[in-house]
């Protein structure tokens, strides 16, 4: 320990009310300290997370009935995934009776308030927590185990009201695959030079930080066990995820987030969040933490991640932020190293949210740790002291939320029958459930004042409901604030802290419908996804399968897996589409299989068409890197396996050794940046170079040499060699640049060094045009929407061989955008967005919008996955 002891004295003192804790402890449980062989935090040592499991596993057992742990199920790479829940005794003994009290306050329609009166006196605040989400920000991992003992052990009058009052539901770790990843890499990494730097890859099998851009599509599997938690099974009252961040500004920042604020919650969410934030900033302060930030940095609107989509759920949904050490290593920072920070912190300098900067010195795991504890037994503390208040504002939010819903315009969204790929429509309703949203389906038609009418089996989603607010942001439309909260003295725009929209359904492809007056009668509740038998029958000539359906490639891929043969039309014609597929009237016994696995039908086919060139599977290749591993590289893998794609991940050593075209016949550049792919130091491309030699600098020491990645000038010749020989390259996103530059295509990206006050546009949903006659946009519509962020806009430069380079799809002429923010629209106006240009014996595909984003933009799925096959 090398914490000064006067520190230590009065920090236990800070910590441990009067006549309590320690002393009282009961013998019988044993302390993290004991179990683990080290103090929590403890300089250099970090707890593994299958020795947490065993800790929380023995807890239970010693807690005298303190403390449930649940196995939740297996993550991603089968580790178990727990839900820690902890209160009285009496309380977990009556746990389900409690449970349902709590989901019927938060959904309390036809509930009057003499009635919800007993349900309140009979209930409990529902606090959800959870650590380390983000697996290399440790802290909250560490901490848990240490609260759970406190909260377990200690008998003072504060926890006995805390355990009678609250039931904490505490997910000690939202991501064990990358603890278990973090804490093996960080012990090899001791006493090296590297000692406390990053993870090469990613912290998770597939999505790394992106694990908390998932919680709306919840395509990973712990996604889905929050999802379970808070939106179905519990609705907690308020929910606290615990991250770190930079190490140069504030030592934590706690709630509330700073403009600018996303509407549609209830207000009593935001107000509460100050409520709580306010409780936790007291609290630091009295244990005398230094560093406390509140009501900056984090804004109200940010991505749609579990700790930001909550309070659409009526969930105070809330984070903690802690200055990041190197690991458990500690750090050294100089006083004049410290900086504010562009949202509410201008300067790292005393303010009303800022009342006591650190001055700086070393700062260690065990501060996080500490800092840590105090916000979450503050939250929870709160929460004891005003049961009554937290459960009728839980009330008041859902109920005053439908009450909005009931009276506001829309009224409904509709999902019609008739989708352009209505295997889709079906998952986009599959994932409203998992949000606990209500969806009901049409028995019989109907229609609106203004005309519209709606078949049978249309999917009706009404606005009165209590998430309203998030239904509103999933299936309606995203206008991104442009105010004086979002734009710079300058009148530059600030950049969103993700994307500007995160609306479903618009990323999904699926049309839905706006009314204006509620839909009345002839609807049922739908409670599991839909789930209808696929029609199979056999032609003369074999079966014909819409290639609309993004599921009919995972049907094309199960196909060749078992060798049968499939093709596609090339033309339109009667009754079948460019790109729809058949396959052989022999393949039979696998079709039946095939139709129930991915729900796509299989229709008879009378002759054989003259104009259906079989389907070659193509050897995939696609580039992954080092320096922390690259996240679209991650989600574009998880794709392709969710679609039976065969791939291969190619690394530098392989690519650098040429001959790829004798192992590959088509290599995908998941979006990046040239400098991050080629590990150039200082690429004159980059611009800025003085910057990038620090940047380069900085990523470098972190890491050892050996995962320090880049294909250099080698891995460029190898790569041109292969197009050169008939190889396809697929470059998306950034990766176009790189693709353009080092392949000198006659292609300009019209929108390069356009200051941000002439053209912005971060994450929006934007209206375009797919040539469907183009063998790359084969089962797409004419029109659709295609997600732009920060993306390239394309023009063709003239040459002696335009023909060469063909647009696959361009942005509107106009009415661009769809939903989110964009400024300075004319500058895309009819520009290309996807090209396919010859080269050599090759191909290369440009992608410039986020074709795969996230896996979550099912709409244009399609224009990667014709670009992957022959
Ligand atoms: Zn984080």
């Amino acid at each position: 320990m090398k914490v000064k002891a006067g520190f230590l004295f009065i920090l236990l003192l800070a910590l441990v009310p009067v006549g309590s804790a320690l002393a009282q402890a009961q013998p019988s449980v044993t302390s993290p300290e004991q179990f683990f062989g080290f103090q929590l935090g403890a300089d250099r040592k970090i707890a593994h997370w299958d020795k947490m499991v065993d800790y929380y596993k023995l807890l239970e057992k010693e807690s005298g009935g303190r403390l449930k742990a649940i196995n939740m199920g297996p993550t991603t790479m089968g580790h178990p995934f727990l839900l820690v829940v902890i209160s009285s005794p009496s309380n977990l003994s009556r746990l389900e009776r409690l449970r349902e009290v709590n989901v019927r306050i938060s959904n309390p329609r036809g509930l009057r308030e003499a009635d919800a009166k007993p349900l309140i006196a009979e209930g409990k605040a529902v606090i959800c927590q959870s650590m380390s989400l983000h697996a290399t920000e440790i802290g909250g991992a560490q901490m848990a185990p240490e609260l759970a003992y406190d909260l377990v052990t200690r008998s003072d009058e504060e926890t006995t009201r805390l355990l009678d009052n609250v039931i904490f539901l505490m997910v000690p770790s939202f991501n064990p695959d990358g603890l278990v990843m973090v804490a093996d890499w960080y012990e090899k990494s001791l006493g090296t030079p590297h000692e406390g730097g990053n993870l090469p890859w990613l912290y998770h099998k597939y999505v790394g930080h992106d694990n908390n851009r998932d919680a709306f599509q919840t395509n990973m599997v712990e996604s889905r066990y929050m999802a379970k938690i808070m939106f179905t099974d519990w609705a907690p009252q308020a929910y606290l995820d615990h991250h770190h961040m930079g190490s140069y500004g504030a030592r934590i920042y706690v709630p509330p987030y700073a403009e600018p604020v996303r509407p549609h919650a209830d207000p009593l969410v935001w107000r509460e969040q100050s409520w709580y934030g306010a409780q936790i900033a007291c609290k630091e302060e009295e244990a005398g933490m230094s560093g406390v930030l509140n009501m900056a940095q984090y804004s109200g609107w940010g991505h749609f991640g579990f700790h930001w989509i909550t309070p659409f759920h009526n969930i105070t949904g809330m984070l903690t932020e802690s200055a990041s050490a190197k690991l458990a290593t500690p750090i050294y920072i100089h006083p004049d190293q410290l900086r504010g920070d562009t949202r509410g912190l201008p300067e790292y300098k005393e303010q009303t949210t800022f009342p006591n900067p650190w001055p700086g010195g070393w700062w260690r795991l065990r501060d996080i740790v500490e800092r840590q504890k105090i916000s979450a037994w503050a939250m929870l503390d709160l929460a004891a002291r005003n049961r009554e208040t937290v459960l009728w504002n839980a009330y008041h939010k859902a109920r005053r939320q439908t009450e909005r819903g009931a009276a506001g315009k829309p009224a409904a969204y509709v999902i019609p029958s008739g989708q352009h790929d209505p295997l889709t429509s079906l998952k986009l309703i599959g994932q409203l459930l998992v949000q606990g949203i209500e969806v009901k389906r049409a028995s019989q038609a109907f229609s609106t004042e203004d005309g519209q009418s709606y078949e049978p089996g249309a999917y009706v989603v009404p606005l009165a409901q209590p998430k309203m607010g998030l239904i509103r942001y999933l299936l309606g439309r995203t206008f991104y604030p442009d105010n004086e909260w979002t734009r710079a003295r300058d009148g530059s725009p600030i950049r969103p802290y993700d994307m500007a929209t995160d609306t479903m359904a618009e990323f999904m492809g699926v049309r839905v419908d706006t009314l204006d007056e509620p839909v009345t009668g002839g609807l049922a509740e739908v409670t599991a996804p839909p789930a209808a038998a696929p029609r199979v029958i056999a032609g003369p000539a074999g079966y014909i399968f819409d290639g609309r359906l993004n599921d009919s490639f995972k049907a094309m891929n199960l196909l060749m897996d078992r060798a049968q043969r499939v093709r596609r039309f090339a033309k339109d014609g009667e009754r079948r589409r460019a790109g729809d597929f058949l396959v052989d009237p022999g393949s039979g016994p696998a079709i039946a299989e095939i139709a129930s696995a991915t729900r796509v039908e299989f229709a008879p086919l009378a002759a054989q068409p003259a104009d259906a060139p079989e389907v070659k599977r193509l050897r995939i290749g696609m580039y992954q890197r080092y320096w922390g591993g690259n996240i679209d590289e991650g989600w574009t893998r998880f794709l392709l396996e969710q679609f039976g794609f065969p791939y291969a991940s190619l690394l530098d050593a392989e690519l650098k050794k040429g001959a790829l075209k004798d192992n590959y016949d088509v290599i995908i550049l998941p979006d990046d940046s040239t400098f991050m792919m080629t590990g150039d130091a200082a690429d004159e491309t980059e611009g800025r170079s003085g910057d990038r030699t620090a940047a380069n600098r900085l990523r470098e020491e972190g890491y050892p040499p050996e995962y320090r990645s880049g294909f250099g000038k080698e891995g460029t010749e190898a790569l041109k060699q292969f197009v050169e020989k008939g190889g396809t390259l697929v470059a998306l996103g950034r990766a176009t640049d790189f693709a353009i530059k080092k392949f000198e295509l006659p292609v300009r990206n019209t929108l390069a060094n356009r200051p941000s006050k002439e053209f912005f546009c971060p994450g929006s949903t934007l209206r375009a045009r797919f040539d469907t006659k183009h063998r790359l946009a084969w089962g797409m519509p004419g029109e659709g929407l295609v997600l732009f962020f920060y993306s390239p806009a394309f023009e063709i430069i003239p040459s002696q061989f335009n023909e060469r380079y063909e647009v696959v799809a361009r942005y509107s002429d106009a009415d661009i955008l769809r939903s989110g923010w964009l400024i300075g629209g004319e500058a895309l106006a009819g520009k290309a967005a996807m090209i396919a240009a010859q080269s050599g014996q090759g191909k290369i595909v440009l992608i410039g919008f986020r074709t795969q984003h996230r896996a979550q933009t099912h709409g244009t799925f399609k224009l990667l996955f014709n670009a992957l096959i022959g």
